[in-house]
C-alpha cells in the first residue's frame, strides 16, 4: 500500500483522487483524500454521492483542479481487497468508447456483485462426525446425516436439503452424530491440475491441439479452431487451457458459452479434465456462488471460470486466455443496456491485453472468417468427426412437389423417414424455430390479426397454456373465446406451425412415439434443459421438436434423423445476416445428427431447394458459400468489410420523435467514407406504446464511426422525451 497517491502536479492543499462510479451519466469525480489513508488507481473505495454512499473505484485519470478544495467530498473508506487491475481499467475505458456509453456504465458491468467487497463473517456449518452408538434414528434423522457430507453445510442448508428442520439438525449436532465447526462461506476455488491426463487425442486433434498450445506459449493473437461438429473440439481447446494454467502458477482462464443450458454437461467435463470444478458464471447463478466467483477472480485464486459474456467484466487479475466456444453465436450480442458483442470483446482485450483468443466453431462467422482470410487471425482445422461418426447425409425436399395436407407440416417423405427411424429404435429431432402453436392468430370472420396492445407485434398461441403471447414485449393474455373486433364466437384461428404445432402432429402420426418439445417455454430453467437433454440422450425421447435451443453443442447418440421443418423461414425478412445465420442454424442442427456410430440423416423442407444456403448446406462446400457470401458483402461494403451502427429514436410521444428523427435527419455530417440513412420507421415501430424510428450508418473499416455520430449527434439537442440509442455493429434491425 506504499504506491504513491494520485495528485496533480498544480500545488494543491488537499490530495485529491478521481473516483469513478458505476453509473450511467458522469465521468468520474474528485474526492479528497483523508489524512492516513493511501489511495492508488485500481483501489475500491466508498464515496458520498449526494446523500448516499457509492462503491466506486480510483480510476487513473488526472484530477479536475477547477473544482475548489472546500467543495471536495472526502473518500469515506477503501476496502481491504486487491486492487482492479490498471489493464481492467483501460479495457473499461477502451469499451466506453468504442461503444458509445458512458465510462461509469461499464464500470457497473465490472462492480455487478460487488458484495464481493465485503467482508462475509464466517458462518457456523455442520459436518459428518462418527456416528455416537446408541443413537436414536428417526426418518427425519436418517435424511439428514444422509445429506450431510465432509463438506460443512449449514443449518439452514442441511435441512433444506434433507426437509427437515433446523431443529433436527441441531439436536444430531448435540447427540455428536455432526460436527460444528466455523467456515468461510466463499472459499476458494480448488485449483485445477492441468497435469492430469487428457483423453488421448485422434493424431489431427492432436496437431490442432499443438498449434493452440503454440499460440498460448506464444502469449497472444486469435486463432480460429475450425472443426466440424463432432470433431472433438473441445477435447482440443482444453488442451490449450491446460498449456496456459501450466505456463503461469497465476494465470486465470475463461471459458465463454454462449447459452446457459450448454454449462452444466460442461462443467462435468472440465471438472474431469482438471480434477476440480471450475467456477461458472452467468445470470442464473445465485447471487450468493456470484460474490464467491467475483471475491476469488479478484483475489486471483479462482483460475479458470466458465461463464456468458458477462464473465468479460469480471475483475481478473491476470487473464491469460480466453476460449469463445461457438463464436459465431447471435446469442453473444447483448440486446439491452449497454449493446456489446462478447466475441468482439474478447478478441478485443485480448489485443490491448495480450493474451491469447481461441474462437471455436464449426461455422465461423463471417467476420471471423473475414479476419483469418486477411491474416489478422490463424485458424487449425479438424475436417472429420471424432473416432467412427460421419457427417450426416444431406438433402433437400422440394416441398413444391410434397406439399402436405392442409393443417400438417410434415411431407410424406420425411414422415417415412420418421416412421423408419422409428422402427429402426432411433431417434428424430424435428427443428423449428418457431416457439408456441402457432406464430399467427386471425379471425376466420373478419380477418382481424390478433396483436399486442399498442404494438405492432403479432400474438404468438401457446397451447400448453392457453395464451396468447406477444414475444417481443412479454405481453400475454388468455386466447379468447369471442373475436374482439367483429364479436365471432370461436372464429380465432391459428395461422402457420410453432413447434407446439408440429409436436401436436406427430403425436397423432406416431402414437406410441414419446414426443416433447424443446424450446425456451418448455425449458424456463437450466435445470428443466438439463433433465430434457438428459432424457433425449439417454434415448427415452423418440421424437423432440425444438426450437434453435437445441441446435447448439449437444451429444444425442442415438439422434439419427434431423427434418427441418421450415428450412426457408431464416431466409425471409432483411436482415443482413439471414443468409449466413440459416446456414449455421441448419448445420448446427444438422450436426446433432449420427454423433455415434449410426450414420444420420438430415432432410431440409423448403419451397426454395435451390437457395444457395440449401445448395452449399446439401454439397458440404462450406467455403464457396463463405466465399459468395463474403463477395457479396464486400461489394456493398456491408460487415465485414464495412462498419454499421444503428440509431434508434423511442418515446411515447410519436410527434416528437418524428419531430426528433427529422431535425438528425437535416444536420447528417459529411464525411468521407460514412452514410447515413433513415429515419425509417423500425419493423416494430409501436412496441409497447413506444414508438420506434431507425437510423442506420454505414463507414469504411477505416473510418471513425464513434466520432461521426457522436459530433452528428451533438449538433441536434436532446430531451427527456426522446431516447436515442447507438447500436454500434447492429446484429438486430427490428
Ligand atoms: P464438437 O464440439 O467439435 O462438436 P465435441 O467436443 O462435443 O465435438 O466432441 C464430440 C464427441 O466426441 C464428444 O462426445 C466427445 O466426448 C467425443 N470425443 C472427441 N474427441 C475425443 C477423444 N480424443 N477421446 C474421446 N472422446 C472424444
Amino acid at each position: 500500500m506504499s504506491e504513491a497517491v494520485v495528485i496533480d502536479d498544480a500545488p494543491q492543499a488537499t490530495p485529491r483522487v478521481k473516483v469513478l462510479l458505476p453509473m450511467p451519466v458522469g465521468n468520474g469525480y474528485d474526492y479528497q483524500v483523508p489524512d492516513g489513508l493511501d489511495l492508488a488507481p485500481g483501489d475500491f473505495v466508498t464515496v458520498p454521492l449526494g446523500p448516499r454512499e457509492v462503491t466506486g473505484v480510483v480510476w487513473p485519470d488526472p484530477s479536475d483542479p477547477s473544482v475548489p478544495d472546500a467543495k471536495l467530498k472526502a473518500v469515506v473508506k477503501r476496502f481491504d481487497v486487491p486492487r482492479l487491475a490498471p489493464e481492467m481499467m483501460s479495457f473499461v475505458d477502451w469499451v466506453a468508447g468504442y461503444y458509445m456509453v458512458s465510462r461509469g456504465a461499464v464500470l457497473r458491468l465490472v462492480l455487478r456483485s460487488s458484495q464481493g467487497l465485503e467482508e462475509v463473517r464466517a458462518r457456523t456449518g455442520y459436518r459428518l462426525a462418527d456416528l455416537p452408538s446408541g443413537l436414536r434414528m428417526t426418518p427425519q434423522r436418517a435424511a439428514v446425516l444422509g445429506a450431510a457430507s465432509d463438506q460443512a453445510l449449514t443449518a439452514k442448508d442441511l435441512a433444506e436439503r434433507s426437509g427437515v428442520t433446523e431443529g433436527v439438525v441441531r439436536g444430531l449436532a448435540d447427540a455428536g452424530a455432526l460436527s460444528a465447526m466455523t467456515f468461510d462461506p466463499d472459499p476458494p476455488f480448488p485449483a485445477p491440475q492441468p497435469d492430469l491426463p487428457g483423453r488421448a487425442l485422434a493424431p489431427s486433434q492432436d496437431e490442432a491441439a499443438g498449434a493452440l498450445r503454440d499460440l498460448v506459449l506464444q502469449g497472444g493473437g486469435t486463432m480460429l479452431l475450425d472443426g466440424v461438429t463432432g470433431s472433438g473440439k473441445t477435447e482440443v481447446y482444453l488442451e490449450a487451457v491446460a498449456a496456459a494454467l501450466r505456463k503461469d502458477p497465476s494465470a486465470q482462464v475463461l471459458v465463454l458459452l454462449p447459452e446457459i443450458a450448454l454449462t452444466l454437461p460442461f462443467l462435468k467435463r472440465l471438472e474431469e479434465r482438471f480434477g476440480a470444478p471450475p467456477a461458472h458464471w452467468h445470470s442464473d447463478v445465485s447471487s450468493a456462488q456470484r460474490r464467491r466467483v467475483w471475491k476469488r477472480v479478484l483475489d486471483g485464486s479462482c483460475r479458470l471460470v466458465v461463464g456468458a459474456r458477462s464473465a468479460l467484466f469480471l475483475p481478473w487479475q491476470n487473464l491469460s486466455l480466453v476460449v469463445v466456444d461457438e463464436e459465431h453465436d447471435a446469442a453473444y450480442k447483448q440486446q439491452d443496456g449497454i449493446l456489446y458483442h462478447g466475441r468482439d470483446m474478447a478478441v478485443a482485450m485480448g489485443a490491448r491485453i495480450g493474451f491469447p483468443v481461441v474462437l471455436a466453431s464449426a461455422t465461423p462467422s463471417l467476420e471471423t472468417v473475414a479476419n483469418v482470410e486477411a491474416g489478422r487471425y490463424g485458424r487449425v482445422r479438424l475436417e472429420s468427426r471424432y473416432g467412427p461418426a460421419v457427417l450426416p447425409d444431406m438433402a433437400v425436399l422440394d416441398m413444391r412437389k410434397h406439399a402436405p395436407p392442409t393443417n400438417t407440416w410434415l411431407a410424406e417423405p420425411a414422415a417415412q423417414a420418421i416412421t423408419e427411424t422409428l422402427k429402426d429404435g432411433k431417434q428424430a429431432l424435428l427443428y423449428l424455430n418457431r416457439r408456441g402453436y402457432a406464430p399467427v392468430t386471425i379471425c376466420r370472420r373478419c380477418g382481424e390479426r390478433m396483436t399486442a396492445p399498442d404494438s405492432d407485434t403479432w400474438l404468438v398461441e401457446h397451447r400448453y397454456t392457453g395464451r396468447l403471447v406477444c414475444h417481443q414485449t412479454g405481453f400475454s393474455m388468455p386466447k379468447p373465446k369471442i373475436c374482439p373486433h367483429c364479436g365471432g364466437e370461436d372464429t380465432l384461428a391459428p395461422c402457420g406451425p410453432g413447434v407446439e404445432r408440429v409436436a401436436e402432429e406427430a403425436r397423432a402420426r406416431w402414437p406410441d412415439a414419446n414426443v416433447e418439445v424443446f424450446s425456451s417455454d418448455t425449458v424456463e430453467t437450466p435445470g428443466a434443459a438439463k433433465e430434457l437433454l438428459t432424457r433425449m440422450a439417454s434415448g427415452e425421447i423418440d421424437i423432440m421438436v425444438a426450437t434453435q435451443a437445441a441446435a447448439k453443442g449437444h451429444n444425442f447418440p442415438g439422434l439419427t434423423l434431423v427434418v427441418g421443418v421450415d428450412a426457408d423461414l431464416g431466409l425471409a425478412g432483411g436482415d443482413l445476416r439471414a443468409a449466413e445465420r440459416t446456414y449455421q442454424v441448419l448445420s448446427q442442427v444438422s450436426g446433432r445428427a449420427g454423433r455415434s456410430v449410426d450414420a444420420g440423416r438430415v432432410i431440409l423442407q423448403s419451397y426454395q431447394p435451390d437457395h444457395r444456403v440449401n445448395l452449399a448446406l446439401v454439397s458440404g462446400d462450406r467455403d464457396a458459400f463463405f466465399g459468395a457470401e463474403l463477395w457479396s458483402r464486400e461489394e456493398i461494403g456491408m460487415p465485414p468489410f464495412g462498419r454499421l451502427a444503428a440509431l434508434i429514436l423511442s418515446g411515447k410521444d410519436e410527434r416528437k420523435v418524428t419531430a426528433e428523427a427529422r431535425a438528425l435527419a437535416q444536420v447528417i455530417p459529411q464525411a468521407d467514407g460514412i452514410e447515413a440513412w433513415g429515419p425509417a420507421p423500425a419493423p416494430f415501430y409501436r412496441l409497447r406504446g413506444v414508438f420506434r424510428q431507425r437510423f442506420l450508418v454505414k463507414a469504411t473499416k477505416r473510418s471513425n464511426i464513434q466520432a461521426f455520430v457522436a459530433d452528428w449527434l451533438s449538433s441536434v439537442k436532446g430531451t427527456s422525451a426522446v431516447r436515442r440509442v447507438v447500436d454500434v455493429d447492429p446484429y438486430s434491425f427490428v
